[in-house]
């Protein structure tokens, strides 16, 4: 008998036009076997999987569906580091979409699940590493309050895949509240197919931005939601350093969660060019370049939307020009309501910026640690301070001694009490990150079999604004540097 193992499926996306989609199953694997599953997130859901880990493996790895499954692979389009492409889920299923008990619906999808007619040249598989990479930095991003795809469970295959050596293949469950993407909107638009960009349009609306179904022009209107999301986003990562590595357009949802963890990475010493991705030789998805990248690709989401907002290609244009106008306005603002929390600069004084600008120049010439600098100055007002373990002092230079000296006098003007100042930091200061050098350690051991570093490290990112004892090890910077660190899609 079918088991729905408590998922409650309601699927609609079979309800858009078959253009943006085809049913197609898994493929079935040889030996699955469950490797990471998330327990939390199993129960936040309302699931009942009280099989054996054997059963729960199967279901996972798409070997057995839970009833009432649709399993599919959605259609869609993208700029790849710039070029346009038609790709879609190469080696992804949507289980379907479960109705958590709240109302709450939510996308269960298999990564590296198999062929489907989207592969183009990949062979639809997927390797342990980078499954259970995505597992940890999502995990991670969520904990740190960050609008994200979550990850419920990695089940190996039993089967080897083919990367420049064989390594174990893995599947990855992926939770998302959705899988529409900017890239999604550009296949609509590429069919030249008003009425698919329409269907497509009113979907989303419903699905993510329902305030919007009687609005005068919903096209608009839904453009500017989606930026408005996109901004708060990216200021998210700024503010805690992560560089996803990929901004394609395919990997920009519009829902507004990160998505799609391939070659991301934390920055330890802080520089705008950092780069880790290994296919990013002209550092198109740096760090610091992540607001402009993301006003790119909504150009993109805007140009597909144009035959939606005025019948008027002209008009359309110019309306959508206006929109676009306020992206910097609007990520400037909230990138210095961010950084001032992070600084601890309460209310508004005239050389804000100047000091904001200073510190992240100095930090930059001097490589300093991005995360731990933050916590240093943070630590540096607590007058019962012991200074926080094991981590060096900050920097006595003359020039950050300068800055230093400034940035207290005017944390001094706060009208709110050092107390009440230090908690305010804390909440946009993560205490810890999951730092490349850790996460290499994590996964070498899991390819060894031993999945313990791996889980130490995770447990270590469950409260990321909480200090304690345990997580000390966690916080220390790379010994040397990591210039060299490399991350692979
Ligand atoms: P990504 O860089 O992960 O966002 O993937 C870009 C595109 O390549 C998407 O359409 C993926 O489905 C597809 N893709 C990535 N890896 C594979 C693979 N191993 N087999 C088939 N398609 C893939
Ligand atoms: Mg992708
Ligand atoms: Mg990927």
């Amino acid at each position: 008998m079918k088991n729905s193992f408590g998922f409650n499926f309601d699927n609609t996306y079979v309800n858009l036009p078959e253009l943006l989609y085809t049913e197609i199953a898994p493929l079935k694997v040889i030996s699955p076997k469950l490797v990471m599953f998330n327990h939390q997130l199993a129960s936040e859901l309302g699931l009942r999987l009280n099989e054996s880990a054997d059963v729960i493996a199967k279901m996972f790895s798409g070997n057995v569906l839970p009833l009432g499954a649709q399993p599919l692979s959605q259609a869609y389009a993208g700029h790849q580091f710039g070029n346009f492409a038609i790709l879609g889920d190469g080696r992804a299923h949507l289980l379907g979409e479960h109705v958590k008990a709240d109302g709450t619906r939510l996308d269960i999808q298999l990564k590296g699940s198999g062929l489907s007619p989207y592969s183009r040249r990949g062979d639809g598989r997927a390797a342990l590493g980078p499954m259970l990479r995505e597992y940890l930095i999502s995990e991670a991003m969520n904990a740190l309050n960050i609008p994200t795809t979550r990850s419920l469970a990695v089940v190996t295959t039993g089967e080897n895949v083919y990367r420049t050596t064989l390594l174990p293949g893995a599947i990855l469950t992926r939770i998302a509240s959705s899988h529409l993407r900017v890239g999604t909107f550009e296949f609509a638009a590429f069919r030249q197919d008003r009425s698919l960009i329409q269907s497509l349009l009113e979907y989303s609306i419903n699905r993510h931005y329902p305030d919007l179904i009687d609005v005068a022009n919903p096209a608009l209107a839904f453009f500017e939601a989606v930026m408005i999301r996109q901004i708060d986003l990216i200021v998210n990562w700024m503010r805690v350093g992560f560089i996803h590595g990929v901004m394609n357009t395919d990997n920009m949802t519009i829902s507004g969660e990160t998505i799609d963890y391939g070659p991301c990475a934390f920055i330890d010493d802080y520089h705008p060019k950092k780069v880790f991705s290994s296919i990013d030789d002209s550092g198109r998805y740096a760090f610091g370049n992540q607001p402009a990248i993301a006003q790119w690709n909504l150009v993109r989401l805007a140009e597909s939307l144009l035959p939606l907002i005025e019948s008027d290609r002209d008009k359309s244009i110019e309306l959508a020009t206006d929109s676009l106008n306020k992206f910097s306005s609007y990520y400037h603002n909230q990138w210095h309501t961010m950084m001032k929390q992070k600084l601890g600069l309460y209310g508004d004084h005239q050389d804000d910026d100047k000091l904001i600008e200073h510190l992240l120049t100095w930090m930059s010439t001097n490589k300093a640690d991005y995360t731990n600098t933050f916590l240093e100055l943070m630590e540096s007002l607590n007058p019962d301070s012991l200074g926080i373990n094991g981590f060096t002092q900050l920097s006595q230079d003359n020039e950050f001694m300068t800055w230093f000296v400034e940035w207290k006098k005017r944390v001094a003007l706060n009208s709110i009490t050092i107390e009440q100042t230090i908690e305010w930091m804390k909440q946009s200061n993560p205490v810890i990150i999951p730092r490349n050098h850790q996460v290499e350690i994590a996964l070498e051991a899991a390819y060894l079999g031993n999945m313990t570093p791996f889980e130490r490290l995770l447990e270590s990112l469950r409260e990321p604004y909480q200090q304690s004892d345990k997580i000390v090890p966690y916080q220390m910077p790379p010994e040397g540097n990591d210039q060299s660190y490399r991350t692979y899609c």
